[in-house]
């Protein structure tokens, strides 16, 4: 008889399900036991494979959308290149619009996925028509039957994780997690799986990352926008200068900000000691979750999941470039042959 051929139908089929993973070195001087969720191993290599499925599938059900459709966006990171996969497996044109700050590498993983990239000058402000906002809001009013997906806007985006990342670290831990630390850009991820696990046990805190030069912490605070909080940074996807829609601030309980420095030595350090080689924004993560250790916020019973939202494969013109680093002023001429000085 015939063994049955075991294989997934398509690369969609893998996404979600990630695997948490015990923290060993990385955290063996805090207090708890922490566990990784890492978020590389969707096919997309990002968090973003979800809600790229989520809101397109949802988008199917409600009849909005049929294959041959067009997709629009308007980012050359990891939602761009998750919408651009999921688009080729279902038949959709995808078409990203992106700013002229995006790097070439960037642009040509999206084009290798299929996607159609109108590259946008960077030096014009929103409202402006040739912004990728303003672009993608036109094709989006000229191209019949195109969806615009708008993750900073969208419910969808905290529904997508409300239904897969929440339930899965529910189960993971049996149920036995106490503290959930996660970035927040759109706010989805955090959002949702908030929702999620507050609602079979309230009592789990809800512990966000911010960047200095982002509002969300100001905002979650005080219920007020504070443009005096927002100047550049160099952490991509994590923080915000608007209020996202995509950002439920009730179900969080508190924010903590790191710094560009210490957020790419922790991602360093988590692919020294654990050998999870992830992106710059889990590096966040983790420091964050040093932060909240060092300010007493867990004891040896807790059981803290620090989201992982991406792979390293990305930032490896920064972080992971030592010129890169030490052009920050992050590294101070620190080089393997002298590993003394770097306490990983
Ligand atoms: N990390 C990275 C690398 C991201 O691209 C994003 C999304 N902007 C986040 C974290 C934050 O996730 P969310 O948008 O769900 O808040």
């Amino acid at each position: 008889m015939k063994q049955e051929i075991e294989a997934y139908n398509n690369v969609l089929e893998l996404i979600g399900n990630t695997p948490l993973i015990k923290l060993q070195k990385a955290t063996n001087s805090l207090q708890g036991n922490f566990y990784a969720k890492v978020e590389a191993f969707n096919p997309g290599h990002s968090s973003k494979d979800r809600i790229a499925l989520y809101i397109l599938e949802q988008a199917e059900k409600k009849g909005i959308i049929k294959p041959g459709d067009t997709i629009i966006e308007t980012t050359s990171g990891n939602t761009g290149f998750s919408i651009a996969m999921v688009s080729i497996i279902k038949g959709y044109d995808c078409i990203l619009a992106v700013s002229s700050k995006s790097s070439p590498d960037k642009i040509d993983m999206l084009r290798a996925m299929g996607a159609k990239v109108y590259v946008c000058p960077a030096n014009v402000s929103a409202d402006d028509p040739r912004s990728y906002y303003e672009v993608a809001k036109r094709l989006h009013e000229e191209i019949k039957g195109s969806v615009y997906i708008n993750q900073y806007f969208n419910e969808l985006n905290i529904d997508a994780h409300y239904h897969s990342t929440g339930p899965e670290i529910w189960n993971q831990t049996n149920g036995q997690i106490t503290h959930l630390v996660a970035c927040s850009g759109t706010g989805g991820t955090i959002s949702g799986t908030a929702r999620f696990l507050k609602e079979q046990n309230p009592n789990i805190k809800i512990l966000g990352v911010d960047a200095f030069g982002s509002v969300l912490k100001h905002y979650h605070e005080n219920r007020e926008f504070d443009k005096n909080e927002i100047y550049p940074y160099r952490i991509e996807g994590l923080g915000k200068n608007l209020i996202p829609a995509a950002t439920d601030f009730d179900a969080i309980d508190q924010f903590m900000k790191v710094t560009d420095e210490a957020a790419a030595h922790s991602a360093r350090e988590l692919a020294k000691t654990e050998g999870m080689f992830v992106g710059y924004t889990s590096g966040a993560a983790m420091q964050a979750a040093k932060q909240y250790a060092e300010e007493g916020f867990f004891d040896e019973t807790s059981n803290v999941v620090v989201m992982l939202p991406d792979h390293g494969s990305r930032y490896m013109s920064k972080i992971y470039n030592d010129e890169w680093m030490n052009n920050q002023g992050f590294y101070d001429s620190v080089h393997e042959e002298d590993p003394k000085k770097i306490e990983y």
